[in-house]
C-alpha cells in the first residue's frame, strides 16, 4: 500500500505524465465547462470534433507527419493490425497477396503468424537463432522481389532490441512502433505504414494509431472488415464507428505534454540519457548484465537478468518495497525488464539504478 505514486516500470500499459493524470482527474466531471465529462459527449459533437482535429494536428506536429500521409485513429490494437495490413497492402503484391517479414522478437513473429491468414508471410530474416538478442545484417536479409511491403518491428518490447536506424528497402516498410512512437525523431518518409498502440508511450489502452502514405490506400481485400478499411476509414475522419473517445481524449493531453517538453527531439536526448544510466550500471555490474546486441539495445525496454537466478525475486521483492514495480522480465525471456517510456522521469531511472548497487553491495 502506497500513499504516494511509485515508479512503474510495467511495459504496457504503463506509467503516464501525472501532470496530464492530474488533469483528467480535473476535467472528469465537467470538461469545457459543458457539465459533462469528455466521456459522455457525442463523438460526432462540436466539442469533441475539436478534441479529436487538435489531437491530430498535435501528432501531425510533434512526428512531422506529410500531408501525403493519412493518420488513422482505431481499435483493435496493434494485434488488430497485425491482421489489418496483410488486408489492406498484400494485394499490392503483384504474384499474389504477399509480403516480407524482418523477425527480431515475438511481436514480429506474432506479426508472421497473423499475416499468413491472408497471403504469404515470408520471413526475409530472423534472429530468432541468437534468442532474439540482435537485428539481423541487412546485407544478409532475403527479400523478395514480389512482397507489397517488408514488416519490421522497430522495438521489440519483450527481449529489449530496438533498430537505432530505419532499414532503407525498396518496397514500403512497415513498422511496428508500439512501444517507441514518440521516442524518438523518425522520418516519417522512410515508412509506407508505422503503426501500434496507444498504451505503451502514449495513452490508455483502446486507441491503436495508423500512419500510411496514402497511394497505399485503397487496394483492400474485399473480407477486410469496414472498421479496418484504412481508405474508408481515412475518408471518415475515423469515426466508421464510435472511436475510443477518452482515449484520444487523453493522447490529446499526453502531445501537449510532450510539446511543453520540447517535442521529440527533447525526448529522444532524454531517453538516450536514462537508457545510458541503465545500461552502464548494467554494464560496470558484478551481478547484472544484458544478453542484448550493444548495437541495438532498446531505449524504451532495458532487459537485464542477475547473474545469479537465485536471487531474482528477493531483487523484484526489495524493488517493490522501495516502490520501483514491475521490474520483472517476460517469463518468455526470464531475468529483468524496466520499461522507460517517455513518461517515465530521469528521477525513476536514478532511483532503479542507487537500488540495484545497494542491492549488489547487499550480496
Ligand atoms: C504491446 C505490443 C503489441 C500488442 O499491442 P496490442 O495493443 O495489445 O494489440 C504489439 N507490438 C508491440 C511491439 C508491442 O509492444
Amino acid at each position: 500500500m502506497f500513499d504516494r505514486r511509485v515508479f512503474n516500470f510495467a511495459p504496457g500499459p504503463a506509467t503516464l505524465p501525472e501532470e496530464v493524470l492530474k488533469q483528467a482527474a480535473d476535467e472528469m466531471l465537467n470538461w469545457n465547462g459543458l457539465g459533462m465529462g469528455v466521456m459522455e459527449v457525442s463523438h460526432r459533437g462540436k466539442p469533441f470534433m475539436a478534441c479529436y482535429e487538435e489531437t491530430l494536428s498535435d501528432l501531425r506536429e510533434l512526428m512531422n507527419i506529410p500531408d501525403s500521409y493519412a493518420v488513422l485513429f482505431l481499435q483493435g490494437g496493434a494485434i488488430g493490425e497485425n491482421a489489418a495490413i496483410p488486408m489492406n497492402l498484400m494485394p499490392l503484391a503483384k504474384n499474389g497477396p504477399k509480403a516480407d517479414f524482418v523477425v527480431t522478437g515475438i511481436w514480429g513473429e506474432k506479426s508472421v503468424k497473423e499475416a499468413a491468414k491472408y497471403g504469404q508471410a515470408h520471413v526475409a530474416a530472423s534472429s530468432a537463432n541468437t534468442g532474439f538478442t540482435s537485428i539481423p545484417d541487412q546485407k544478409n536479409w532475403q527479400l523478395s522481389d514480389d512482397a507489397a511491403y517488408v514488416h519490421i518491428c522497430s522495438n521489440e518490447t519483450v527481449g529489449g532490441v530496438e533498430f537505432q536506424q530505419v532499414p532503407k528497402v525498396s518496397k514500403p516498410l512497415v513498422a511496428d512502433v508500439s512501444s517507441n512512437i514518440l521516442s524518438r525523431v523518425f522520418d516519417i518518409n522512410d515508412f509506407g505504414v508505422l503503426f501500434g498502440g496507444a498504451q505503451k508511450n502514449i495513452g490508455p489502452a483502446g486507441l491503436s494509431i495508423v500512419i500510411v502514405r496514402k497511394d497505399l490506400l485503397g487496394h483492400a481485400m474485399p473480407i477486410t472488415p469496414m472498421v479496418w478499411d484504412w481508405a474508408k476509414q481515412a475518408e471518415s475522419d475515423s469515426m466508421l464507428n464510435t472511436p475510443p473517445t477518452y482515449s484520444i481524449y487523453l493522447a490529446g493531453l499526453v502531445f501537449k505534454w510532450l510539446k511543453r517538453q520540447g517535442g521529440v527531439a527533447a525526448m529522444e536526448k532524454q531517453n538516450i540519457a536514462k537508457s545510458n544510466l541503465l545500461y552502464s550500471t548494467i554494464d560496470s555490474s558484478g551481478l547484472f548484465a544484458s544478453k542484448v546486441d550493444e548495437s541495438c539495445r532498446s531505449r524504451m525496454n532495458v532487459t537485464f537478468y542477475l547473474k545469479d537466478e537465485k536471487l531474482n525475486e528477493a531483487f523484484v521483492e526489495g524493488a517493490a518495497k522501495q516502490g520501483l514495480m514491475n521490474i520483472k522480465g517476460h517469463k518468455s525471456v526470464g531475468g529483468m525488464r524496466a520499461s522507460i517510456y517517455n513518461a517515465m522521469p530521469m528521477a525513476g531511472v536514478q532511483a532503479l539504478v542507487e537500488y540495484m548497487k545497494e542491492f549488489e553491495r547487499g550480496c
